[in-house]
This record gives structure tokens, C-alpha cells and sequence, in this order.
């Protein structure tokens, strides 16, 4: 109930509570004229009161209605601005994404001589190396056989690995990260010999005698290819780089840390690594 009716229902009060006192003080049975006619003068305060009540809650409610509508607005309004701003948001993330992909794009892998020189750098750094050795975990199991197709043959794969060859395929697409124009294409032993006569022509075969171990590449049921060049003006240098190990220091280089680790935790200097360095990409970084 609005205020107003307070008021109202105050004042008939009043009018009624004065008509007693004033009318009805004198025990006269019988209504005078007076007395008639002062009732009859607060009658259309009565219907007067009557009126104002639906009256009152007709325009309340139109107030109401009103207001409902107001509010109704106000909340359109508000979910139009929400609406706004997710759309907003999700524009500024995509132009993030899209800057972040702008920025990869951009990123400049070194020359030639800009990796000679960050080795130099790193090997002329005096700051004495520790040396971690490292645990040698030797497992009793033998790796899960696992199945991948030869990239130049299409022939089937098998071999056993715990995870060197995806840890190969993981650390050619961090180096495609950074910018080099690198890649690695999956071979089968077949292939892999030819490829082998093709870059090592005195290396011997793992069925030869005199085959060592240290020199000579031996070939797996699954072999790696890595494809090197700084330049797109000249041809990949090519490296049948089967182990992890090949990979590391490289990596290493390009990331521009002087030294990584093993999975035994043996930390590794990436200077004393020139020869492997020169094998997989065909730089002469003499230091
Ligand atoms: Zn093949």
C-alpha cells in the first residue's frame, strides 16, 4: 500500500472519531438534523476514499507497469552491453593469436655464421662448468614394438623403441619453432642403405667386416633423416641421425644455452660437441 492511503485512512478516521465526539456527545437517541447532515457531509469523504482506493491501485499499477518496463529495458540493455563486451574479448584474443602468430613468423632463425659465432661465444664463456654424471638406468625390458611407414618406400615399419623417435619428431618441430627451416623424414632400413652409400660412400656396412661402431652409422629397423639449411637458395644438408643424442646439442645451440641434459641427467656442454654439430648440419664451426 502506497503512502498516501496511510494518510487517507488517517484522515477518515479522524472524520469519524470527530462525528462521534462532536455528534454523539449528548446521549440524544434521537439523529438531528445536525447531526444528519454532518454525516452526510462525511459521506463523500467516504466514497471519496472508495474511489481513491481503485483509483490509486490503478495508477499503481501503471507505475508499476512502468517501472517493469523500465526494468525490463535496463536488463536488455545490460545483457546488449554483455553481449558487447565478450565480443570484444574475443576479438582482442584473437588478434593475440593472431599477433603471437605474426611473432612466430617472424622469428628470425640464425645464418650460417651467426651459429659459428654463437658457439664461439658460448665456448669462450669462463664460467667454470659443473658437471652433473647422472644416474645409468638400465632396463631389463624390452622396449614396446611400435609400427610407423617409411616416408620414401611407404613400406610398414616395426620397431622397438621407448621413445627416441618421438623424441626425434618433438625436438625437429621445437627447432621449426624457432625458425629453421629443418625437417626429418622417417625411413625404412632399405632406404636407409641407399641414402647411406649415397652420403657416407666409405662408411661400411653393419655386415661388413671391420664395422665400427663409433664411425659408422649403424642402421635400425627405423632410421631418421635430418634435412638442414640456412638459406632457401641452397640445398638441404642431409645426416641419418638415428639417436636423440644427434639432436640435443643442436637444439641446444639454437636455443642459445651452453648445455643440456641426458634423460640420466648428465649434463652436456654443447662445445664439446663441434663434431656432432658439423655432422648434422654441415657447418665447419671450427673451434
Ligand atoms: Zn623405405
Amino acid at each position: 500500500m502506497a503512502w498516501y492511503y496511510y494518510i487517507l485512512i488517517f484522515w477518515l478516521l479522524s472524520v469519524v472519531i470527530m462525528l462521534c465526539v462532536r455528534v454523539f456527545q449528548k446521549n440524544s437517541e434521537k439523529l438531528t438534523f445536525k447531526q444528519a447532515l454532518m454525516i452526510i457531509g462525511a459521506a463523500p469523504f467516504i466514497v471519496l476514499f472508495l474511489c481513491i482506493l481503485p483509483i490509486g491501485n490503478f495508477f499503481e499499477r501503471r507505475a508499476d507497469k512502468k517501472k517493469q518496463r523500465e526494468r525490463e529495458e535496463k536488463e536488455f540493455e545490460e545483457i546488449k552491453l554483455k553481449v558487447a563486451e565478450n565480443k570484444r574479448r574475443s576479438e582482442l584474443r584473437k588478434k593475440s593469436i593472431e599477433q603471437k602468430n605474426t611473432n612466430n613468423m617472424a622469428k628470425k632463425p640464425l645464418s650460417k655464421e651467426e651459429l659459428v659465432a654463437r658457439l664461439k661465444a658460448i665456448a669462450a664463456d669462463e664460467t667454470p662448468k659443473v658437471r652433473h654424471q647422472g644416474a645409468m638406468c638400465y632396463s631389463v625390458m624390452e622396449p614396446p614394438e611400435k609400427h610407423s611407414k617409411c616416408e620414401l618406400c611407404g613400406n610398414d615399419i616395426s620397431y622397438h623403441d621407448w621413445d627416441n623417435h618421438e623424441s626425434i619428431i618433438k625436438m625437429v618441430n621445437e627447432m621449426i619453432e624457432l625458425g629453421y627451416d629443418v625437417k626429418v623424414v622417417t625411413v625404412c632400413k632399405k632406404c636407409a642403405e641407399n641414402i647411406k652409400k649415397e652420403l657416407y660412400p666409405n662408411m661400411k656396412s653393419q655386415d661388413e667386416d671391420g664395422f665400427d661402431h663409433f664411425k659408422d652409422i649403424w642402421l635400425s629397423d627405423i632410421n631418421e633423416i635430418f634435412y638442414f639449411r640456412t638459406s632457401s637458395d641452397t640445398e638441404y644438408h642431409r645426416a641419418i641421425a638415428n639417436h636423440q643424442y644427434k639432436y640435443k646439442p643442436l637444439l641446444c645451440l639454437m636455443q642459445n644455452k651452453p648445455h643440456y641434459f641426458s634423460s640420466q641427467m648428465r649434463s652436456h656442454f654443447v662445445d664439446e660437441e663441434v663434431e656432432t654439430l658439423e655432422f648434422m648440419t654441415g657447418i665447419k664451426f671450427d673451434i
